[in-house]
């Protein structure tokens, strides 16, 4: 059994101009079949998840009665889950859904703020004012959550870092206790990515983008929010539990329309396509289009790219544990040359170097040092 399971809702009220992830305008039947297929596959597992982090999409988007029924499904692989997240989007996390949620054991919501600017989460396509996303986040305290989450983007074209600065400050006075902050990305295929080629936006430029994101760790920090991996920032206490296991290469299995899943050896994808979905698991059919066996080097190469990105790095003797490769002879040219780039270090417990883990310049360039490890 996987130590966690994700579920991917792939409905939103409207697509974003910057998403690349995969959602389709909400459907209330569509919904409800693709809800059913997902139960379906729910009432086949057997135990209960370390973590459960429905995700999307928005899976608020669902109808309270479609959303019940699903978290009602949940609640057997839950039952003994250290944490069992929702993501809702300010213009759907109504008190209603939420109050159910949280009846129904869910103990974190991830709401996705984005902006406590208007005018940017205008710039950002989002359906949501700022007025709906602090309500959201205040009703989600008044009703009983206690791990609240919230997202927050930066770097759009034009943006002022002066005006971000002053975003954290206000992010920091909302009830949450813990915050991912993402740098925006031009993804191929999106609306936004072709404003960018159509020359219609200008990127800013990458000093501005990295001195906004040491803002962010600096102001995050003043207020008791510990950076612990490349973009996320929380109290203590209030790490991801789902997100580490994820940066620590642990198996998870993935339910819904393009939702990845690994199983120790082999990772796949599911189909991204939510009807077609729908389709092979009720034929009983396989419903990934994607799969690769990883040879046990892969697989700790693997692991040492997503768990440099954590403050605490990697430590030799669990790096050993895990994957059974010594990481210093494994990675005998990446690691000289990227201490040599300033981008990581050795930690040193006394005289003995225990571990490496990114320095300040590494958690700027932090693609880099993965794709070195790889
Ligand atoms: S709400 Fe989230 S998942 Fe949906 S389109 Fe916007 S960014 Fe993408």
């Amino acid at each position: 059994m996987a130590s966690s399971l994700y579920v991917h809702i792939p409905f939103c009220k409207r697509k974003c101009i910057y998403c690349n992830f995969y959602s389709r305008i909400y459907k209330e039947s569509e919904a409800s079949d693709y809800v059913d297929a997902i139960l379906l596959q729910l009432s086949k597992l057997t135990g209960s998840f370390k973590t459960v982090y429905v995700g999307g999409g928005t899976p608020t988007a669902l109808g309270l009665p479609l959303l019940k029924k699903l978290v009602q499904g949940l609640s057997r692989v839950s039952k003994d889950s250290i944490e069992f997240t929702f993501e809702a989007n300010p213009e759907s996390a109504d008190r209603d859904r939420m109050k159910m949620l949280l009846d129904h054991g869910v103990n974190r919501i991830s709401i996705g703020v984005q902006s406590i600017k208007d005018e940017k989460l205008k710039d950002l396509g989002r359906i949501h004012d700022v007025g709906k996303a602090i309500a959201s986040v205040m009703d989600a305290s008044k009703i009983g959550f206690d791990n609240i989450s919230i997202d927050l983007i930066f770097g759009l074209c034009g943006e002022k870092p002066e005006k971000w600065k002053r975003e954290l400050e206000e992010a920091v006075r909302l009830p949450a206790k813990h915050i991912s902050c993402y740098e925006l990305t031009y993804e191929s295929g999106t609306p936004l990515f072709g404003m960018l080629e159509n020359r219609a936006i200008t990127p800013l430029d990458d000093d501005v983008v990295a001195g906004m994101y040491e803002t962010a760790i600096e102001e995050l920090a003043l207020r008791d929010f510990k950076q612990y991996e490349v973009s996320n920032f929380a109290k203590p206490g209030f790490e991801s539990q789902h997100n580490m296991n994820y940066w620590e290469n642990s198996v998870y299995l993935g339910l819904g329309a393009s939702a990845f899943s690994y199983d120790g050896q082999t990772r796949s994808r599911n189909v991204s396509d939510a009807c077609e979905y729908v389709r092979l698991v009720l034929a009983g059919k396989n419903v990934t289009d994607f799969s690769e066996r990883l040879p046990p080097e892969r697989k700790a190469k693997e692991t040492a790219a997503v768990k440099i990105r954590t403050r605490e790095g990697i430590d030799f003797n669990w790096f050993k544990k895990k994957t059974g490769y010594d990481l210093e002879d494994l990675e005998k040219k990446a690691i000289p040359k990227l201490i040599d780039l300033g981008l990581i270090r050795y930690i040193r417990k006394g005289d003995a170097v225990t571990g490496i883990n990114l320095k300040r310049k590494g958690f700027l360039f932090c693609d880099t040092v993965s794709s070195s490890l790889l």
